[in-house]
């Protein structure tokens, strides 16, 4: 028998366990106190009225011979792709349809896509960093560059790695990149033959005149994947759907990427659920997105609680503005788990702590925006109570 041993190289990164273990104990020891969780990033709010609606059709489509549907394409359901399409159109990004793979997933995605590459391929993963980059590379053997550069990153010559991962808007730093610094990335990897994965969970929260698709900026096409997610723009956590855009352009080594993903997806999936592709189609309409952009606005309201507080107490942070994270600086010299602590213990507010992001956030702490809005205008006062003493 020939184990992959690569799992025992795997970091305890058990981060949200950690986290869970520590407030279980916290709460048998205190029954009656309220919990303030700014900790992980999953929605609290439920789907738009619209999407359930659409999954209610996609039901009653099932139920009759005319409506019925068996396999789908394993791609994805056609005109769930063309909405896609139309979608990145409106903003001035030319995509061809069949470059369109609906997924199960952003997560789901970051995984399998590694099956494309060679274990002997080198990663560069910007840290802090969205821990399955580390993980799923890890499992499969592959060098890791750690690539600590700060909040917005720029390629650094003297490193040659074949796949980058590039994260905007970034979890858990709430960081966008900006057009001039992603061209930089997009430049580099032509230069050097380089894939990048381009990571937009978070795109629906861009306010600000900045990139959401990597596909935005020239030459894209010819180095890039782009990972989406409906996770985050709908609520779809629980329901799960996303798409993967592989451009036909991307060659390497002689081998169409695209070409290799569609063999992939053919025969190691059957494609996604008709029901929750049926749902997805009401994200694009006019109601649809009318009623999620809605539930974006109570997360971004919950921002604004948290980034008063932090004003008021003097804390530095960055996010929170284009994203629905803030990463903030620990007081007083605080390690992240220090401050997890005394923040658990003082004002039940749990958040977590940077050391889960990579080393270098041995000294931050991210807010999550999910939470439940007068939890979060509540946890704002209470930082504010004990910050300012
Ligand atoms: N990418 C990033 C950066 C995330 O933070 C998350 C989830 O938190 C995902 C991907 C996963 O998205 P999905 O729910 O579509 O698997």
């Amino acid at each position: 028998m020939k184990i992959n041993h690569h799992y025992s190289e795997l970091q305890d990164s058990y981060l949200f366990a950690n986290i869970a273990q520590k407030v279980k104990v916290y709460q048998e020891a205190h029954p009656d106190q309220h919990m303030y969780r700014m900790g992980i990033g999953d929605v609290s709010l439920p789907l738009a009225p619209s999407v359930i609606a659409a999954l209610h059709q996609g039901v009653e489509d099932q139920a009759h011979q005319e409506t019925f549907h068996g396999y789908l394409p394993e791609v994805g359901y056609q005109p769930l792709r063309e909405a896609i399409q139309n979608e990145y159109a409106a903003q001035g990004i030319d995509l061809d349809v069949n470059d369109i793979f609906v997924s199960s997933g952003a997560s789901d995605e970051l995984g399998d896509i590694l099956h494309l590459f060679d274990r002997d391929a080198v990663v560069m993963i910007m840290e802090p960093a969205y821990p399955a980059y580390v993980d799923a590379n890890v499992m499969d053997g592959r060098k890791i560059i750690h690539y600590d550069g700060g909040v917005l990153p720029k390629p650094d010559p003297d490193l040659h790695p074949d796949l980058i991962y590039i994260c905007s808007p970034n979890n858990p730093t709430g960081s966008v990149m900006t057009r001039e610094v992603l061209k930089e990335w997009v430049d580099f990897a032509n230069a050097t033959d380089a894939v990048i994965i381009f990571d937009a969970a978070y795109k629906a929260f861009i306010e600000e005149d900045l990139p959401k698709s990597i596909f935005e900026i020239e030459g894209a096409k010819t180095c890039a994947i782009e990972i989406c997610s409906f996770s985050k723009t709908a609520g779809f956590t629980g329901t799960r759907l996303g798409y993967t855009i592989v451009p036909h352009e991307l060659v390497r080594e002689d081998m169409v990427l695209h070409d290799m993903w569609v063999r992939n997806r053919t025969t190691r999936t059957n494609g996604v659920s008709y029901i929750i592709q049926r749902g997805a189609m009401a994200i694009f309409t006019e109601q649809g997105k009318k009623e999620w952009q809605a539930n974006i606005a109570v997360y971004k309201q919950n921002a604004k609680y948290l980034m008063a507080a932090l004003d008021e107490v003097g804390i530095t942070y960055v996010g929170g503005k284009n994203a629905p994270y803030i990463w903030l600086d620990c007081p007083n010299g605080m390690t992240g788990w220090e401050f997890f602590d005394y923040l658990l213990n003082e004002v039940q507010i749990i958040g977590t702590p940077g050391e889960g992001f990579g080393a270098c956030g041995e000294h931050n702490f991210r807010l999550s925006c999910f939470g439940d809005p007068e939890d979060t205008k509540e946890a704002g006062r209470r930082l504010v109570t004990l910050l300012k003493k």
